[in-house]
């Protein structure tokens, strides 16, 4: 069977998601053209579903679709930003067309429950291959990074850790793991909001939990100590393990992927109660940033 690549974006792509005010132009003509206000920037995140993690045989192509918005937007929110626009370069080795109405549900899906537009991309025949370029919006300057944190600074995941069940990607069945494990699959969005101006570094987790806050330890030269339990009320550090090394801290293999990990100056400590708790969202001090051992000049006394 033929399809053309202008039937199938016809079908299933070009009104797949949300209308926003600020597309200008979207799918259809050379490019999309999109508008933003005065004070924005545009944080662009882009998403590849690689064959060996993500797509196997038998992954529901629904998921797919779902999960690869999902992977790109729970990026958007460790940077604080706003989901807004969309763009798939679609490479499939033949236009099976349930594949793609199925595919395109669950896009559209996961678009539309975070009001993002699908503005353009690509289709073309070949080995199946799946990237999703992702764009959210910030106010300027505003992003967060991953190389602002401190010593001093806490370290936070937006997760209740004691009571979190694991996540073990490998094992999502086909259909079933964004209905079995709905909250689990939720990016982080109104959480990252509530980061902006607050927090002084962010990550996602997808990896788990040593490797985002390894991230941000490399990209701001410091290093983590981690509480192998519940924190005290004065954050003492007596109970203390360092992240880098610690692979028998309770912490480790409670990994939600779409969990941010961030830093926090002790001043904002309030402030960031204040506003998870306006979101009826769980976030638990997990450590603090230290300096990296052998930084010159830190053991004045
Ligand atoms: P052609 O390959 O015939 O030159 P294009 O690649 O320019 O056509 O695609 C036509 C329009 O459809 C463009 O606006 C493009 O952005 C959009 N488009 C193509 N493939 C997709 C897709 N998979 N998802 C969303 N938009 C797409
Ligand atoms: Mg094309």
């Amino acid at each position: 069977m033929s399809t053309s690549e202008f039937e199938i974006i016809r079908r299933f792509f070009s009104e797949a998601t949300v209308i926003r005010p600020d597309v200008v132009l979207g799918i259809g003509d050379d490019a999309a053209i999109l508008s933003i206000f005065p004070g924005q920037e545009i944080v662009a995140v882009t998403v590849p579903l690689t064959v060996d993690a993500d797509l196997t045989p038998d992954t529901s192509p629904r998921f797919l679709g779902s999960r690869i918005v999902a992977l790109g937007t729970s990026q958007l929110a460790a940077c604080g930003a706003s989901p807004a626009w969309l763009a798939l370069s679609l490479t499939l080795p033949e236009a099976d067309v349930e594949w793609i109405r199925d595919f395109s549900a669950g896009l559209s899906a996961a678009a539309c429950e975070y009001g993002m537009q699908l503005v353009g991309g690509d289709t073309t025949k070949g080995p199946l291959n799946l990237t999703l370029h992702t764009l959210g919006l910030v106010p300027a300057g505003k992003a967060l990074g991953l190389s602002g944190a401190q010593p001093g600074d806490l370290i936070y995941v937006t997760e209740d850790y004691p009571n979190t069940t694991p996540v073990d990607r490998k094992r999502y069945p086909a259909d079933s793991a964004p209905q079995k494990n709905a909250d689990m699959s939720r990016p982080r969005i109104a959480e990252g909001l509530a980061l902006r101006g607050l927090a002084s570094a962010c990550n996602v987790l997808r990896e788990g939990l040593f490797t985002a806050l390894r991230g941000i330890m490399n990209a701001s030269d410091t290093d983590a100590t981690l509480y192998n339990k519940e924190p005290d009320a004065n954050h003492g550090a007596d109970d203390a393990m360092t992240g880098q090394t610690g692979e028998h801290c309770l912490l480790s293999p409670r990994d939600g992927e779409f969990e941010l990990c961030f830093t926090l100056p002790p001043e904002g400590r309030l402030e960031l109660e204040t506003r998870f708790a306006r979101l009826a969202s769980p976030c638990t001090c997990i450590g603090t940033v230290v300096e990296k051992p052998g930084v010159i000049g830190v053991a004045v006394k």
